[in-house]
C-alpha cells in the first residue's frame, strides 16, 4: 500500500490537506520533522501514515491521558493496531500491552512521557525497531508556553539512548518564535524540515458582543442552537456553577469543569461532554487541553480571558472537523477587572525573584490591553487575531461579525469631548462607570454619594443612549485619547493626545454600526441570516436534509452506545453532513463520501445507507 491508498482505506480521505503531503512525504525521507500547523488542519495524519509505512514501531508521545485515548480509539475505529502505555493501564494490563508490542501487533504505540526512561520500557524500546518517535504537542517541551510539562524533556535522552537512532518528528499548533526555536533545540532535531502553515481558520466565525445580562444572551444562543455541542468557558469557578446550574434549571444538557472539582467528577464529566450525553459544557480555562473533541460548534465566551493567546486556543477548540462553527465572546467592564486581579496575584511560583515579577506583570497587563482591544475594535475580528500573531493579510474576511455588519464613518467629537471633559472636571479620580453615569444624568446612589449630580458635566449627553456612549468611551481608549489605570480601580486619566481634542479642536471619528444593523450584531441575527452554511460554505442546506442530518446523528449516537465511542470517532460532522449532499444509495456513492474509507464501510456503512434510504422515502 502507498500513502493514498491508506488514507483513503482507513481515513476516508481523497486528498491530503494542506502541508500533509510534504510533511509526510519529508517523514518518508527520512528526515526529522517540525510541523507547525493550526488546530484541526489533520497534524496526527501527518505521523500516523508513515507509521503504517515504515517497517518497526512509531512511538507516539503525547502528554495527556485523555489525548491518547481518543487517538487510539480513532485507529482502532479506521482497522489500524494501535495501544497507549500510560498510568491508567494497571500493571497487569501494562505488561501485556509490552508483550502485544514485542510481538509487533502495534505499529503505533502512544507513550506518556513520564514512561520512557522507566527500566521496564527501556528494556522494550532497546529489544525492538523503533522507526519514528512521534513528538504530538511538541510546544510542551517549552518553558515559554503556557503548557510546559518538565516530563518532555527527557524524549531527548531516551532517543539518545537507543540502539539505532530513529525518525524524530514533531508537531504543535503554537507558532511563537521562542517555542519553535526551543522544540528544535531540545529535542536536538537534525537538518529538520520545518514547515508552518497559515494560523488562519476560515470555518470559524467570531463575534464579540455587549449584552446586558449575559446569561440570557447564552440561552438565547442556546435555543437558537438545540442538539449542537460545545463549549461555555468563564472566569471563575463560582460563575461556572452559576451558569451550569441556570442551563440545568432551564433545560440545557449542560456539565461542568472546573480546577475545584474532584477528580473523579471532572474525569465523569468531561466523558459525558465527550460522548454527547451532556453536550454543553460550561468551564473555566482548566477544561480543554487534550480535548480533540471534533465536532464541537461553538464556544462561548462568558467573560474575556486574560490574552488573545488563551483566547484563541479555547475558541480553536471549536470546529476541528472544519465544518463551519462559532466563537463568540460576551463581553463586559468587569472582566477587565477581574483580569487585572488575576495579574495582580501574579504567577504561582514564589520562587521568582522581584524584577523577574514586574517584567511579567507589565508583560501581562500589555496582553490584557490588546485582548481588550479586540472586544472594542470594529474592524475584521480574524484579521485582528492573525496580525496580534504576527500574520498579515486580508483585512475583510467575511466570516466575523464586523465584516458582516454595515459601518459607516461617524463624526462622535461632540460627545468625546464631554467625556474628556467629564474625566477633567472629576480631576481623574473615577472610573469607566462614573464617568458615563455623570454625563448620561444617571440619578444613582454612587453618583449622590460622589456628588457628581453636581458637577458641570452632570447630563450633559442625556440625549446620547448609554450603548453609545460606551462605544465612544471605549474607541477613546482605543485611540488613545484616554487611558485606565492597570489597577483594581481602573481609574480613568487624560493622556497626552486628550488635549489635542479639548484644546486643539481635533475631531474625532469612528466606525459606528448603522442603525438598522444594531440590533442584528447584538441578537446574533446576524448569524441565523448566513444561515447553516454545508461543507466548507460551498453549499448549504436545504429543508430535507436538515433532518436527514438529524437521522444520522440519531444513529450515530446509535452506534457510539454499542461500541462506547464517542459518537464523533464513529463519523465526524463532516462526513455527516457530506453524506447529506450525495445522499449515497450505493456502496459506491457511500464510499465517496469524505471519512468513509473501506474499514469503516464494513461496520457501518449498510446501516447508514438504510438509514438515508428510510429517510428519503426509497
Ligand atoms: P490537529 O491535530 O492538527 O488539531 P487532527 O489530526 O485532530 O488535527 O485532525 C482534525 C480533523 O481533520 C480530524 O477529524 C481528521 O480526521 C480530519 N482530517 C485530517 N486530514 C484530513 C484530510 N486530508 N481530509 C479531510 N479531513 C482530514
Ligand atoms: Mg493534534
Amino acid at each position: 500500500m502507498d500513502k493514498y491508498q491508506i488514507l483513503k482505506k482507513h481515513f476516508g480521505y481523497e486528498t491530503f490537506r494542506g502541508a500533509q503531503e510534504q510533511l509526510i512525504d519529508s517523514i518518508l525521507g527520512g528526515r526529522d520533522t517540525l510541523g507547525i500547523m493550526p488546530t484541526g488542519a489533520g497534524k496526527s495524519l501527518c505521523y500516523q501514515i508513515p507509521a503504517l509505512l515504515f517497517e518497526g514501531i512509531t512511538l507516539v508521545v503525547s502528554p495527556l491521558i485523555s489525548l491518547m485515548k481518543d487517538q487510539v480509539g480513532s485507529l482502532n475505529a479506521a482497522g489500524i493496531h494501535a495501544a497507549y502505555l500510560n498510568s491508567s493501564l494497571t500493571p497487569v494490563q501494562y505488561r501485556k500491552a509490552l508483550e502485544y508490542a514485542r510481538q509487533g501487533r502495534y505499529p503505533i504505540i502512544y507513550v506518556a512521557p513520564e514512561r520512557l526512561m522507566t527500566p521496564e520500557f527501556l528494556d522494550f524500546a532497546g529489544s525492538v525497531k523503533i522507526a519514528m518517535v512521534a513528538v504530538d504537542e511538541a510546544h510542551c517541551i517549552s518553558q515559554w508556553g503556557q503548557d510546559f510539562r518538565p516530563s518532555y524533556l527527557r524524549i531527548t535522552e531516551f532517543v539518545r539512548g537507543l540502539p539505532r537512532r530513529p525518525v524524530v518528528s514533531a508537531f504543535t499548533a503554537t507558532a511563537t518564535r521562542e517555542v519553535r526555536d526551543d522544540i528544535l533545540d531540545m529535542l536536538e532535531l537534525q537538518n529538520p524540515t520545518v514547515v508552518t502553515t497559515g494560523f488562519d481558520r476560515g470555518n470559524l466565525f467570531f463575534a464579540v458582543q455587549t449584552p446586558k445580562d449575559r446569561y440570557q444572551a447564552i440561552r438565547t444562543y442556546l435555543e437558537a442552537h438545540p442538539g449542537q455541542s460545545g463549549i461555555i468557558y468563564c472566569l471563575t469557578r463560582k460563575n461556572v456553577e452559576e451558569v451550569c446550574q441556570s442551563l440545568i434549571r432551564d433545560g440545557f444538557p449542560a456539565t461542568r469543569y472546573h480546577a475545584g472539582l474532584p477528580d473523579e467528577e471532572r474525569k465523569k464529566n468531561q466523558e459525558d461532554f465527550i460522548y454527547d450525553r451532556a453536550p454543553v459544557m460550561v468551564a473555566t480555562n482548566a477544561f480543554g487541553m487534550g480535548i480533540d473533541k471534533s465536532n464541537v460548534r461553538f464556544v462561548l465566551h462568558c467573560g474575556m480571558p486574560k490574552n488573545l493567546e488563551a483566547y484563541y486556543q479555547e475558541a480553536g477548540r471549536a470546529g476541528r472537523d472544519g465544518e463551519p462553527a462559532e466563537c463568540i465572546l460576551y463581553y463586559s467592564g468587569q472582566d477587565v477587572i477581574t483580569n487585572r486581579f488575576f495579574i495582580e496575584r501574579g504567577p504561582e511560583d514564589a520562587e521568582m525573584d522581584p524584577a523577574m515579577r514586574r517584567l511579567i506583570k507589565e508583560r501581562d497587563e500589555e496582553r490584557l490591553r490588546k485582548m481588550t482591544f479586540y472586544c472594542f475594535t470594529n474592524d475584521c475580528l480574524r484579521a485582528y487575531i492573525l496580525r496580534y500573531f504576527g500574520e498579515y493579510g486580508e483585512s475583510y474576511c467575511g466570516n466575523c461579525a464586523n465584516c458582516l455588519t454595515q459601518f459607516e464613518e461617524t463624526d462622535v467629537t461632540e460627545t468625546a469631548r464631554a467625556i474628556l471633559e467629564c474625566v477633567a472636571d472629576c480631576r481623574q479620580r473615577y472610573g469607566v462607570n462614573v464617568i458615563l453615569d455623570t454625563v448620561h444624568g444617571a440619578n444613582t446612589a454612587k453618583i449622590r454619594n460622589y456628588r457628581m449630580d453636581q458637577n458641570v458635566s452632570y447630563g450633559k449627553l442625556a440625549k446620547v443612549p448609554i450603548y453609545r456612549l460606551r462605544q465612544v468611551m471605549n474607541h477613546l481608549q482605543f485611540a488613545g485619547y484616554l487611558a485606565v489605570t492597570a489597577d483594581e480601580y481602573a481609574i480613568v486619566k487624560l493622556t497626552p493626545d486628550s488635549a489635542k481634542v479639548l484644546r486643539d479642536g481635533q475631531t474625532v471619528r469612528m466606525k459606528l454600526a448603522k442603525e438598522t444593523e444594531r440590533e442584528e450584531k447584538s441578537g446574533g441575527a446576524a448569524a441565523k441570516k448566513r444561515g447553516r452554511r454545508g461543507l466548507s460554505g460551498e453549499q448549504s442546506f436545504g429543508a430535507g436534509e436538515e433532518s436527514l442530518f438529524e437521522k444520522l446523528r440519531a444513529l450515530r449516537m446509535e452506534i457510539a452506545r454499542e461500541e462506547k465511542v464517542p459518537p464523533y470517532i464513529v463519523f465526524s460532522d463532516k462526513t455527516l453532513t457530506h453524506m447529506c449532499i450525495v445522499k449515497p444509495r450505493t456502496r459506491a456513492e457511500m464510499l465517496s463520501v469524505s471519512g468513509v474509507g473501506e474499514f469503516k464501510y464494513e461496520k457501518y456503512g449498510e446501516r447508514f445507507l438504510a438509514c438515508v434510504r428510510e429517510a428519503l422515502g426509497t
